[in-house]
């Protein structure tokens, strides 16, 4: 069994898109969108969800108002501001959830035990069926954080699931950017692909991600979309990648069906058999080659 994992140095670069054609063109496969601040594989893939869990991503306080004295101690510690005071009428404070970041310290220092400390609910996780094979897949809420542990509960799902069912192959929609999501969606995989575009920017953010995926020594490859918006660029990109041992997947030309396929809620190569389709086929077979 191998696991893929599709990158990119930010987001809307045709990560997902690809994603979505390698789930119609690999056979035996479990698919992972682990970009679960922006997750959107699903709304190509269509998933029914069989099974679902909460995600904890941390603690958070909360006033035992009963049990609080009005001392003002944890106020005083709270370094993310997050008390604040609903009742003009006394000194109890209330913690609003957004800004605690679960540290802990009001807790400890409360002398009369008033702060409870329980696990927060910051999103759930699911597999689902689809058309195209299982598919492990997550939302996390709104301004929570931890998205890392989470990214890493849906790999490791994946992977449950490829090994129960034997399966050849586990694709990974993984996180944009270089920070611990993406961390998360890389380390231990067989394959990195980088997606970028033929842009300065793109140049920048692939070498970042190459940066990143040598030092945890992941096999890395590069796949430029709507090369033909740049070809200089393009070129230049795929040079720079050469010189730091970085082969391309092949390159995918710009077409409108790809906006087309994503707004009829299906893949590309599903869509469309045009040159389009045919850059995307090359892409997989080049992928698999690069697998070994
Ligand atoms: S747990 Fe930390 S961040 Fe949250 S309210 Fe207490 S001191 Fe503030
Ligand atoms: S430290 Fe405890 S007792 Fe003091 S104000 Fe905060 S919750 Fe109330």
């Amino acid at each position: 069994m191998k696991e893929i994992v599709v990158i990119s140095g930010k987001g809307g670069t045709g990560k997902t898109s690809l994603v979505a054609s390698f789930a119609a063109l690999a056979e035996k496969k479990v698919l992972a969108d682990c970009d679960v601040d922006a997750a959107d594989l699903h709304l190509v893939l269509n998933p029914k969800i069989n099974y679902r869990e909460d995600f904890s991503g941390g603690k958070k306080a909360k006033i035992i108002t009963e049990e609080c004295i009005e001392c003002g101690e944890c106020e005083e510690v709270c370094r993310f501001d997050s008390m604040y005071y609903p009742d003009p009428e006394n000194e109890i404070p209330c913690v609003n959830p957004i800004f605690c970041e679960g540290c802990g310290v009001c807790v400890r220092v409360c002398p009369v035990e008033a702060i409870s400390f329980d696990d927060a609910v910051n999103g759930e996780w699911y597999v689902s069926s689809t058309s195209h094979g299982p598919m492990v897949h997550a939302r996390l809420g709104m301004a929570e954080g931890n998205s890392g542990k989470l990214v890493t509960i849906v790999r490791n799902k994946a992977r449950e699931i490829a090994e129960k069912e034997n399966l050849d192959y586990i694709i990974v929609d993984g996180s944009p950017g270089i920070g611990c999501p993406v961390i998360a969606s890389i380390a231990g995989a067989d394959l990195v692909i980088v997606v970028t575009e033929p842009t300065l920017s793109g140049q920048h953010d692939l070498l970042r991600a190459a940066e990143l995926t040598a030092h945890f020594r992941i096999p890395t490859v590069i796949c430029i979309n709507k090369w033909d918006l740049n070809p200089d660029i393009a070129e230049q990109i795929e040079t720079a990648a050469k010189e730091r041992g970085i082969k391309d997947v092949g390159r995918i030309r710009y077409d409108t069906a790809i906006t087309k396929a994503q707004i009829m809620k299906t893949s590309v190569v599903e869509y469309t058999g045009g040159a389009v389709s045919e850059d995307i086929k090359q892409v997989w077979r080049n992928t698999i080659y690069a697998l070994g």
